[in-house]
């Protein structure tokens, strides 16, 4: 990698580890997920995973930022920052106009509000209940016998409108179980379960304020139906990214090159 400075952002999040390797503060080389997070070997091997992957060894990274929920037990970490900041970051990288975020994860759903230069000005969080995070698709899915990747095909397929009135995870699964019963197309409660979400979290996005770009992103934000939905609730066009998991790793990347770059500059001031 020559002269190059090489940073490291790892997100880790209650249900999936992320880390994104970034060139010079601007080009990614290496990605990696690893399908759970905090308190488990997640974020190890997705470290390890990403280093692997670009053919490095871990002393080539000049700084390493930890983000997401279990942030602050990274040992190999050089410094932590909030997911929020992370997102803003991040998308702002991939989507210069964006304006607001909603990110979808694992136990989480929150909102934010971005301003000029992608600074993150204001957001709102759902964080207490399962309802409207992936962990509510995870439930249901199992219930269905599908996988969460294949919700999408499944929401494309469906050609009726089915209300689910549940808005807890728990009565939400039984509400899906005896929509199963009574004779319903799984594909009609998958999408149901979609608009259900996106109603709630629709809500969070219009008490920050609406307005385009509107970027997803987070784990849910791989399932297009509920890209689909989202679109349906708000009125707006919801543009996503296939990093869309790793936004929050890829912003900390960034703040990790900004943090490197600050700290030379001092220890060559230093020095003179
Ligand atoms: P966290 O940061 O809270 O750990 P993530 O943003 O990584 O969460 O998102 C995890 C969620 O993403 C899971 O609950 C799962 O439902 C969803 N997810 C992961 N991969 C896919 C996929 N291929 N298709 C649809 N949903 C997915």
């Amino acid at each position: 990698m020559g002269d190059s400075i090489l940073t490291m952002g790892v997100d880790i999040g209650s249900t999936a580890s992320k880390s994104v390797i970034l060139k010079d503060g601007k080009e990614i080389v290496s990605t990696s997920v690893i399908g759970v997070g905090a308190g488990t070997s997640g974020p190890t091997r997705v470290i390890k995973e990403s280093l692997q992957k670009a053919n490095i060894e871990k002393e080539q990274i000049s700084y390493i930022m930890a983000t997401g929920y279990g942030r602050n037990s990274l040992e190999e970490a050089d410094f932590q920052m909030s997911e929020l900041s992370c997102h803003a970051k991040g998308a702002y990288f991939l989507f210069p106009n964006v304006r607001t975020i909603i990110d979808i994860g694992g136990q989480d759903a929150k909102a934010m509000k971005i301003g000029d230069g992608g600074m993150l000005e204001n957001f709102v969080m759902n964080d207490k209940c399962a309802a409207g995070t992936g962990r509510f698709l995870d439930v249901i899915a199992r219930a269905l016998e599908v996988n969460v990747s294949d919700l999408e095909k499944l929401d494309a397929q469906s050609k009726k409108d089915i209300a689910i009135s549940s808005t807890c995870t728990v009565f939400a699964e039984s509400e899906v179980i005896s929509q199963l019963a009574s004779g319903s197309k799984i594909e009609d409660i998958v999408r149901g379960i979609h608009n259900a979400i996106a109603a709630r979290v629709g809500s969070l996005a219009k008490r920050v304020g609406l307005m385009d770009d509107v970027v997803f992103t987070g784990g849910v934000a791989l399932n297009h139906g509920m890209v689909r939905a989202l679109s349906d609730n708000t009125g707006h066009k919801i543009l996503t990214s296939p990093l869309c998991q790793l936004n929050g790793a890829l912003g900390a990347a960034l703040f990790g090159f900004q943090k490197y770059k600050l700290m030379a500059r001092k220890k060559a001031k230093v020095k003179a």
